[in-house]
């Protein structure tokens, strides 16, 4: 119970408006931008359980109230519905910069659906084949340059005035289709500039050099993370990345899509260690950028058996043509994480699977009840 918590755990310092948590450690106003969708609701969990007041910002482009309804009631966590194209006012100590839409697809059973959000048109088709999904990508992807550059530039913007320190989630996309395995922060990336996923990557890049410029320009704290492959409970059902697909489609009865032959290769993180090694970074002297990844390397095929294994024994596959400039191969060397953070992902892809096929089940089954099935 969120208030007991509070009570017990908490002193109030009416002077200051602050209040101390632990020994030694004052309690912190932090904004998580995206903080409704999967990853950022995990960090919003750790920083409430630590003690501090979490501002969540989020347009529930991809994100979900249902994430974040549980502290609805704690009077240390507020949720804001703002888009972070536009400019925002805020006090605070720490912004994580989550907002992204940073999964593909969305299925919707309304042939196109055009919603104008704040100056950009997204049309949603409902999929039955890929040339359809591929222009899906594109419209969605433009939106996620813009969130990526001028969400980006607000939020560095307000820490600027405020003096706030940043942390950016970038992605492992900024290597591209790498040349080199595995892939060290210091490698530059092979990224298309006018491909289907350039949105993406070079919108990434872009609020990469635009933080590194407000860290020497305006002498902003800042840090930057670039994530690997992440999964685990809270993802949405649909998203088209291919861990919740294939957990989705073995639980529904549906075979596996394997894209392309199925030997492309990515490593794949537990959404909790991920948190720690953003906390880690957040609270640490090192800008970056760090990998946060586990270094486990699985080709689709390898996943695909252990979907299977962990859910239905007889689940089958069907292969689907590949999307274009899908990276071949994708590890983290982590060994700069390991050293300046003390940081390294505990939870193997065995172990972490089952812990999302639960929420899964659940998720699926509420949905097929709600259809009254
Ligand atoms: P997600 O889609 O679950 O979360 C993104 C959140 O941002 C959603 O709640 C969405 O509604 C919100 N959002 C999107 N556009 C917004 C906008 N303009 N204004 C306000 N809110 C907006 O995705 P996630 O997996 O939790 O990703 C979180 C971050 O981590 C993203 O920046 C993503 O690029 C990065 N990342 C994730 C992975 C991964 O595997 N999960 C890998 C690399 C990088
Ligand atoms: N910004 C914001 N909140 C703030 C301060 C700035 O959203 O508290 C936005 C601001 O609207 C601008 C961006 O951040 O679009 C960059 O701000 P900065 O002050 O660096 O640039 P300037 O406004 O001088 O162009
Ligand atoms: N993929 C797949 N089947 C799916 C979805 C994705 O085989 O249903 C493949 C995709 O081609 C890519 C890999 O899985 O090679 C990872 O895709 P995802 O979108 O999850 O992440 P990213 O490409 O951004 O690493």
């Amino acid at each position: 119970n969120n208030n007991v918590e509070n009570k017990n755990n908490y002193k109030y310092n009416n002077a200051v408006g602050r209040v101390s948590v632990g020994i030694g450690r004052k309690r912190k106003r932090i904004v998580v931008t995206g903080g409704a969708g999967f990853v950022g609701s995990h960090l919003v969990d750790k920083l409430i359980a630590r003690g501090d007041d979490v501002i969540v910002i989020d347009n529930f482009f991809t994100g979900r109230k249902e994430n974040v309804v549980h502290l609805l009631g704690n009077p240390r966590f507020e949720l804001i519905r703002h888009d972070v194209v536009e400019p925002i006012l805020l006090e605070v100590d720490q912004i994580y910069h989550l907002a992204c839409p940073a999964s593909p697809v969305h299925y919707k059973y309304n042939p196109i659906m055009d919603t104008g959000v704040n100056g950009y048109s997204i049309k949603r088709y409902f999929i039955r084949s890929s040339y359809f999904s591929l222009e899906f990508e594109l419209r969605s992807l433009t939106c996620d340059y813009k969130t990526n550059v001028m969400g980006t530039l607000n939020l560095l913007g307000l820490a600027k005035r405020i003096g706030a320190r940043f942390l950016l989630t970038s992605t492992s996309e900024v290597y591209g289709d790498p040349l080199q395995h595995p892939q060290k922060e210091t490698y530059w990336g092979h990224v298309n500039p006018i491909g289907v996923r350039s949105c993406y990557d070079e919108g990434k890049r872009t609020a990469e050099t635009l933080t590194m410029d407000y860290h020497r320009g305006a002498g902003i704290e800042v840090r930057i993370a670039r994530i690997f492959n992440t999964y685990g409970p809270r993802m949405c059902l649909d998203d088209g990345r291919v861990v919740s697909n294939f957990v989705s489609q073995v639980i529904r009865k549906q075979p596996m899509t394997v894209y392309g032959d199925g030997k492309q290769t990515r490593s794949f993180q537990y959404v909790s260690d991920l948190v720690d090694g953003l906390v880690a970074l957040m609270e640490n002297e090192h800008v970056g950028p760090f990998n946060l990844g586990n270094p486990g390397e699985f080709t689709m095929l390898e996943l695909a058996e252990v979907v299977k294994e962990t859910i239905d024994p007889s689940a089958k596959i069907d292969f689907k043509p590949n999307t274009a400039d899908d990276p071949h191969k994708r590890k983290p060397d982590i060994s700069k994480a390991k050293e300046l953070l003390n940081w390294e992902p505990k939870i193997s892809l065995h172990e972490g699977l089952p812990l999302m096929v639960t929420d899964f089940r659940n998720r699926i089954l509420n949905e097929d009840e709600g259809k009254g099935n």
